[in-house]
């Protein structure tokens, strides 16, 4: 069965996605400074060169089934789809109501502030990665609670989810990941010191829930570049 045959997917025009974009951050905050519909990050797209099944090099072609370019493979049929990458992460938060968080010992991003997490496995649950991540990289036992948001970051081929977290057990201390570790009053956020966008947004919706009222800035001005 042909192209012509399939049933065509529906593909939006720029008006619904002009919005799309106009719907701010959030829960499902687009925490991305450029336009979907680019295809692979060109980071990630260096590194789709020859078929993972059989070795042959691939080919940038439409497949017959879809309606975009994927790197297919001309002898054996795999298709080396892209997708985003879950990165989990928590906002372990004190019994006074304070954010911890943590002073990156590793790039990206050394040096600056960001909340505990990192990728999720293939086997594992959210709640499984967010409690796993938070122990490792500050010592802190966490329960994981309300979803803070989740945080679409096309240029870094991740969606990062952000839980608000009950610490109920464990002690922080540093670690290789972190080279230090404090807990923040959401008036005393350090704005100016934050590693992601995707980080600045969750800490501005969580102040905006935990302490509304509280002055936060409009625009990130830490350490990500792009
Ligand atoms: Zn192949």
């Amino acid at each position: 069965m042909g192209r012509e045959d399939q049933p065509a997917e529906r593909i939006l025009d720029d008006a619904e996605l002009a919005m799309l974009a106009g719907m701010g951050r959030g829960v499902d905050g687009r925490s991305t400074d450029i336009a979907s519909g680019q295809g692979a990050p060109r980071w990630v797209a260096r590194t789709l060169n020859f078929c993972s099944n059989c070795g042959t090099r691939l080919v940038r072609d439409v497949p017959a089934t879809e309606q975009r370019e994927r790197a297919v493979c001309p002898a054996c049929g795999f298709i080396a789809y892209v997708n985003p990458r879950l990165v989990v992460t928590t906002i372990p938060v004190t019994d006074s109501g304070e954010a911890v968080l943590l002073r990156r010992g590793i790039e990206p991003g050394y040096g600056a502030w960001a909340q505990p997490g990192g990728f999720l496995e293939v086997d594992e649950t959210l709640g499984e990665a967010a409690v796993r991540e938070t122990l490792e990289e500050t010592g802190l036992l966490v329960e994981p609670g309300e979803l803070v948001g989740l945080y679409s970051r096309l240029e870094a081929a991740v969606v990062v989810v952000v839980f608000e977290a009950r610490i109920a057990g464990g002690a922080a201390r540093e670690t290789p990941e972190a080279l230090e570790i404090r807990t923040f009053a959401p008036d005393a956020i350090p704005w100016d010191g934050i590693a992601f966008k995707t980080t600045f947004w969750a800490l501005r919706d969580w102040v905006a829930r935990r302490a509304p009222g509280t002055v936060v800035p409009d625009v990130f001005r830490g350490w990500e570049q792009f």
